[in-house]
């Protein structure tokens, strides 16, 4: 049986130092570097549906992208990046040669003065590369990603539009589901109770997408307890620049340290990053089928299992990672 989707940080160099980023928060500790292609060619593509090959990093700066395009297709695996958009003009002749099926393109607002506070860098130019990308023959799918912010989300049907404007095919609405720093609490939208106000912009977005014909999904704004986080653990990973599998990215940061910050209801914690080996030293079946790895997954499928058979009052608990992880809050 395949596996979902495996992401890969292909890079954690960034030309931006975007507000909410945790590079931007850590750059005394962060490690920025390229995924060689010796320890790419160890992911298995062929186990997965899907490769996504972005983690805390731009993709495009790393010198192999294309070839790492190319190596997973040819393994028979669908193949997306995220992109902050800035190298597109230079790359989208060779991703749709190279035959990527999704790109998807981080843009903070539409509105070209809040985009350039949040990401530091010029909307139109972006905007530019993305059209560029829609005209040429063969592309893949396009889609705008943005983050529901406080000072953002009145502008979500402005950025609907926007999105039809450029060529996209799709927008996602995602939340500010890792927050590095108290600096930025309260910039999120979602809450322990639906916000009325909010939810009515979503909505008016939703209804604009449907009229303009594109895709539109925005992430819940309530806050409640998943049983799997949207993340699907249990049949999905990501490979760390280094190599190390680990669950998702909001399990594991390219930091020197061993453990991760997060501001969690209000409160900072702090949490053991989590990982259950590296394709340096062993390979990935290996690593996937470990004990500790198997009973972190255990953890989410009896989740899953006691919904199904009606044992609330069983429901495990979350393993320790998760448990100040907004996505297994459902937003
Ligand atoms: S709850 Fe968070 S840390 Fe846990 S697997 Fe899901 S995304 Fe990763």
């Amino acid at each position: 049986m395949k596996l979902e989707n495996v992401q890969v940080e292909v890079s954690t160099h960034c030309q931006l130092s975007c507000l909410m980023c945790p590079k931007r928060i850590f750059r005394r500790e962060w490690i920025s570097g390229h995924m060689d292609m010796e320890i790419f060619r160890r992911i298995p593509f062929e186990k997965f549906r899907y490769a996504h090959l972005q983690g805390w990093g731009e993709p495009l700066l790393n010198p192999n992208i294309i070839e790492m395009v190319e190596f997973a297709k040819a393994k028979g695996c669908r193949v997306g990046i995220t992109t902050n958009g800035l190298l597109l003009d230079e790359f989208a002749e060779d991703l749709v040669k190279a035959g990527i099926d999704l790109v998807a393109v981080s843009i903070a607002s539409a509105d070209e003065k809040t985009h350039r506070k949040i990401r530091g860098c010029k909307l139109s130019d972006l905007l530019e590369n993305i059209r560029m990308l829609s005209n040429i023959r063969g592309k893949p799918k396009i889609t705008l990603v943005t983050m529901m912010l406080k000072d953002t989300i009145n502008d979500l049907p402005k950025f609907v539009e926007m999105a039809k404007d450029v060529g996209a095919d799709e927008v996602i609405a995602n939340n500010l589901d890792y927050i590095p720093s108290p600096d930025l609490t309260g910039l999120e939208v979602f809450s322990e109770k639906e916000n009325r106000e909010v939810l009515n912009v979503i909505r008016k977005a939703e209804e604009l997408a449907k009229r303009l014909g594109i895709s539109f999904f925005a992430k819940p704004i309530k806050l409640e307890e998943a049983l799997v986080c949207a993340e699907d653990p249990i049949s999905s990973c990501l490979i760390t620049v280094d190599g190390h599998v680990s669950p998702c990215v909001y399990a594991h940061l390219p930091t020197r340290s061993d453990e991760i910050i997060r501001v969690f209801r209000g409160k900072v914690v702090r949490v053991r990053k989590r990982y259950f080996g590296s394709l340096v030293e062993e390979d990935f079946e290996k690593v996937w089928k470990c004990k500790e790895y198997k009973d972190f997954r255990a953890r989410f499928e009896r989740r899953k299992r006691a919904i199904d058979e009606f044992l609330v009052l069983e429901l495990p608990e979350l393993p320790d990672v998760c448990k100040t992880c907004y996505k297994a809050y459902s937003v």
